[in-house]
């Protein structure tokens, strides 16, 4: 009957009152904070894991929503220790259970992964351990959780809790939603009176209140703590040229251990390969890998210093090295959630670290035609258009970051943090309403069927074959921005698209269209402010003509342009093509 939770464990005299407060036989160490010495050695809990313990071992349901780096994984495993039976811990990724589990062997606690690569004899032991009640923990997958043959092995077994790691991946809200979650509605039936809890670094208040919902939580007590990681310092900065950009910034990095996350695949190749060209060691990561090689890197990145990871979002969920000294993003990801978990992996240990991005246009074009071309329902798609504009939205403030960032995590930040590129250097902004008009009247003219190159073309009035076969050159807006560069108008693009009153046509190839809200600014009922790019190194790369006498003004109050904007917008809301 008896069962040895950790041989190592000092087991203190807790005397009787103890006993009844948590009911549970005194053979078994009980004491969180005695746990926490003797098993881990740290000294004291951190911020709000106390509470959470506490909640858990006394039997009661938990949400836990602690950014990354916080503890987690400690909020489960100290009251596994604590209470009587095994506790089941759903994980989502083999590799996050293998190395947990190998983490908590290290530290002498009894702990397994049940999963599809197991060899029999592993799987025996499995069966041996919770038959005679000395195992602690047990990482289970989620598809693994819910199967009749997972509920028959655990009939007879004592449990102590289920723990629902990187919970976010039951939403679709979420940046990682794996359907196999989806099951995990079930356990609370499944497993009736057994204290469950959800654990996620992913804040935003729609996934947490689908997580608490597709979990059945609701009962639960939810812990929080703020989202704001002071230690990194964010930047984000227009790409001009890629490579060099991302040359610059990994020289204020030499010695440091880092990720460099691309979009694709064969990108994290080619770039880890240049880099080793350039004397910078970089090693690449990503899902089309054989598994060997795979681990071997992540292996490397753990244990070595002065490494750059070369990655897909494959790499790094619950990777815990705690002196990443920075992230950088050579592709924009898919949503504010995605930034901040990627970025989060710098700065563990709390120690300065830099989250750096370069991103353009062609982001926002590709991304929203992933979005676009993915197979997930209409609905779907809308949440995930929403979540690409709320990053742009970050991408193109003038203001603070940080504050941005938690803002959208719904968390108050007063602004001007001092450690962010719009603290550090204040934008400047200016009065673009004229620019806009031109922009936006360029787009119209052109009957909303280009991109933004080709609409530039117009507007610096560059010829080309396009401006030629399309009669563009012959219109007035031809011309009509010569006094600004290129690198401008593109700005000035990819900020009427933040402030949503232009929008990107995915299944137009791209094409850029006009948001009813642009009338107010042709009407020059509202004004627009664009911040100014900063001067990158080595000078703009494509200045326009400047002094043509193709320049000529946008007729300003174009009645006909108006009347057929209305038309258009009209129409296209009855056919529910204007997204929300
Ligand atoms: P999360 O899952 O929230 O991202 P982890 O559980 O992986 O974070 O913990 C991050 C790091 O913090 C780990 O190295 C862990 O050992 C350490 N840690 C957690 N709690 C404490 C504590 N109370 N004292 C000292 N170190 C801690
Ligand atoms: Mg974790």
């Amino acid at each position: 009957e008896k069962r040895g939770k950790c041989p190592q464990l000092f087991r203190p005299d807790l005397g009787d009152d103890h006993q009844s407060r948590y009911g549970f036989d005194m053979s078994k160490p009980a004491d969180p904070l005695s746990v926490l010495k003797s098993v881990y050695g740290y000294a004291a809990f951190r911020g709000k894991q106390q509470a959470v313990v506490e909640q858990v071992v006394a039997g009661g349901d938990a949400v836990v929503l602690f950014p990354t780096g916080a503890g987690k994984s400690l909020c489960y495993q100290v009251p596994a220790l604590c209470r009587p039976g095994v506790a089941l811990v759903v994980s989502p990724l083999i590799a996050l259970m293998r190395d947990q589990v190998e983490a908590l062997k290290q530290l002498g606690v009894s702990a397994a992964a049940l999963n599809s690569t197991l060899s029999r004899e592993e799987y025996g032991a499995i069966r041996r351990g919770l038959d005679d009640a000395t195992l602690d923990l047990l990482y289970v997958t989620p598809e693994r959780m819910a199967t009749a043959g997972f509920r028959e092995m655990m009939a007879h077994v004592k449990i102590a809790l289920i723990a629902i790691d990187e919970a976010h991946c039951v939403s679709q809200w979420g940046h990682d939603f794996r359907p196999e979650y989806r099951a995990l509605d079930a356990l609370k039936d499944i497993f009736p009176g057994v204290p469950r809890m959800a654990l996620t670094a992913t804040a935003d208040p729609h996934t947490r209140e689908d997580i608490i919902e597709r979990l059945a939580l609701q009962d639960a007590a939810v812990f929080t703590t703020s989202f704001d990681r002071p230690n990194i310092t964010y930047e984000i900065i227009e790409r001009d040229q890629p490579r060099r950009q991302l040359l610059d910034f990994l020289t204020r990095h030499k010695g440091d251990s880092g990720i460099v996350y691309c979009l694709s695949r064969a990108k994290v190749e080619e770039t880890a390969e240049w880099l080793n060209g350039q004397g910078i060691r970089a090693l690449p990561y990503h899902a089309g890998m054989d598994r060997e090689r795979r681990d071997a890197n992540q292996d490397a990145f753990l244990k070595e210093e002065e490494l750059c990871l070369v990655a897909t979002v494959a790499f790094g969920m619950g990777i815990d090295k705690p002196n990443v000294r920075y992230v950088a993003h050579l592709d924009l990801p898919g949503s504010v959630e995605a930034y901040y978990q990627e970025t989060g992996r710098a700065g563990r240990d709390g120690l300065p670290s830099e989250a750096w991005m370069v991103y353009g246009m062609a982001d926002v074009v590709q991304r929203g035609r992933m979005i676009d071309n993915g197979n997930a329902v209409e609905e779907i798609k809308r949440v995930e258009r929403a979540k690409l504009n709320a990053l742009l939205g970050i991408c193109e403030t003038s203001g603070c970051r940080r504050q941005a960032i938690l803002a959208h995590f719904g968390e108050a930040h007063p602004g001007g943090c001092g450690n962010c590129d719009t603290c550090l250097k204040p934008v400047e902004t200016w009065d673009g309403t004229e620019a806009a008009i031109k922009a936006m009247a360029a787009i119209y003219r052109t009957g909303e069927r280009f991109g933004a190159g080709h609409l530039i073309d117009v507007l610096t009035g560059k010829e080309t074959e396009r401006t030629e076969r399309f009669g563009h050159a012959q219109m007035p807006v031809f011309g009509a921005g010569s006094d600004l560069p290129v690198k401008t108008w593109q700005s000035v693009y990819r900020q009427l698209l933040a402030a949503g009153l232009i929008t990107v046509d995915h299944e137009a190839y791209g094409a850029l269209k006009l948001m009813p809200e642009a009338r107010a600014v042709f009407r020059k009922e509202k004004t627009v402010r664009f911040r100014k790019d900063r001067p990158t190194r080595g000078g703009s790369s494509g200045s326009a003509r400047r002094g043509s006498d193709k320049r000529a003004a946008v007729p300003e109050h174009d009645r006909a342009l108006f009347e057929a904007l209305r038309e258009t917008r009209t129409a296209l809301a009855k056919e529910g093509g204007v997204p929300p």
